[in-house]
């Protein structure tokens, strides 16, 4: 039991993160963790941020969305949580995975204002619309409710089930083009691991994980630690992030960022650290055509360019087109650069490019990150 649980854990860590690139919704995880209607268990539990990014999964059809967690520090001693638990929510924490805020007070909006990002949460924002205009429009927040067999998403405005993405705000998109850092040693947010470059800035990157830093809070108007309440120090240009997405038989199974400087692999299973492993979504002749590492995706100024690592290659189908006679070989060892709308094509039906142009096209099968749950009531059904 204990081990089913840590492993359900374990699934769901992989789906919550910080990256102002990759994060798809914001939510408050203290809230989450006491929706007892779920489950009718105990008062507070972890699996529920499951539950929840599992629906928010199937609202978007897509399979692995991640979810930026702000999380109250009294989370981390709360005796309604198991002390493994806890221990989770530490590790979370101090990984920068989630943001563990002494008062959170109105960061929910802050941060989805800052990266328009739709907000999960049963609460109400009343009075709040002047300062935050979106909230009064359709799908931007969304209550999660209990479901059949786990949880749905019904937008306080609107009522439908679908979250609405918005555009960044200015002054997200502001603090977005540069990098900061907290002055307070060891911060998780805005420290060293966090990329922020300087003296050590070569030996940390091999430690350091590939996603971007979060979005800073702006305290009267100054970029500040939304942890520390510091002022940020600028520490230079945030390179050029392009998010690109593979799509396995019509449906978009993952996101990731590909920065400049910092080449993604795509393969059956890449070697190293960061690399985006198909293998587990492959039937038996996909897993013999396509390579270990298969392709690499690069970032040279604007250009995206995918490079064939492959034994057998690749295609490419210019402009999204899925007419079979304009696709064209992309032989092994060769590169070409991502024009608008291009996909590559490691095997038929297995494609990578650019997110924004690659819609999930099949109806949604989720592998859920509660497959491995202990009860009945925390499993989704299949469709
Ligand atoms: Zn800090």
């Amino acid at each position: 039991m204990r081990f089913e649980i840590s492993k359900v854990l374990d699934a769901i860590e992989g789906r919550v993160r910080t990256d102002p690139a990759l994060a798809r919704g914001v939510l408050d995880l203290a809230e989450v963790s006491r929706y007892r209607d779920f489950d009718n268990g105990r008062p507070a539990s972890l699996l529920r941020l499951g539950v929840v990014v599992d629906a928010l999964g199937r609202a978007m059809e897509e399979d692995n969305v991640p979810v930026y967690a702000v999380v109250h520090r009294a989370m981390l001693s709360d005796a309604d949580l198991t002390s493994n638990e806890r221990m989770v929510v530490r590790r979370w924490a101090d990984d920068g995975l989630v943001e563990v805020l002494d008062n959170p007070g109105d960061r929910l909006l802050e941060v989805a204002d800052l990266l328009g990002l739709p907000v999960l949460t049963r609460a109400r924002f009343d009075g709040l619309n002047g300062r935050f205009p979106w909230l009064a429009e359709p799908g931007r927040v969304l209550a999660p409710v209990p479901a059949a067999g786990g949880a749905a998403l019904i937008a306080h405005v609107g009522g439908g089930a679908k979250p609405v993405s918005g555009a960044r705000s200015t002054a997200g998109a502001q603090l977005l083009t540069r990098r900061w850092r907290c002055p307070e040693p060891g911060c998780a947010l805005f420290g060293d691991a966090g990329g922020g470059g300087g003296a050590f800035a070569d030996l940390a990157r091999s430690e350091r994980k590939p996603d971007g830093q979060p979005p800073p809070s702006l305290r009267a108007g100054v970029p500040s630690c939304p942890r520390h309440q510091t002022r940020l120090a600028d520490a230079g240009a945030r390179p050029r992030t392009e998010v690109l997405a593979v799509r396995i038989g019509g449906l978009v199974r993952q996101r990731f960022a590909v920065t400049e400087g910092e080449p993604v692999l795509v393969g059956r299973a890449p070697d190293g650290d960061g690399g985006i492993t198909l293998g587990q979504w492959l039937n038996d002749e996909a897993r013999r055509w396509i390579s270990r590492s298969h392709l690499r995706i690069e970032l040279h100024g604007g250009d995206l360019v995918a490079h064939d690592v492959s034994t057998n290659g690749s295609g490419v189908r210019p402009a999204g087109s899925m007419v079979e006679t304009e696709r064209v070989a992309l032989p092994p060892r060769q590169r070409r650069v991502l024009g608008r709308g291009d996909l590559i094509e490691l095997y038929p039906g297995v494609q990578v490019g650019r997110a924004a142009e690659l819609p999930s096209a099949a109806p949604y099968q989720p592998t859920s990150v509660m497959a491995e749950a202990p009860t009945m009531a925390m499993r989704l059904p299949r469709p």
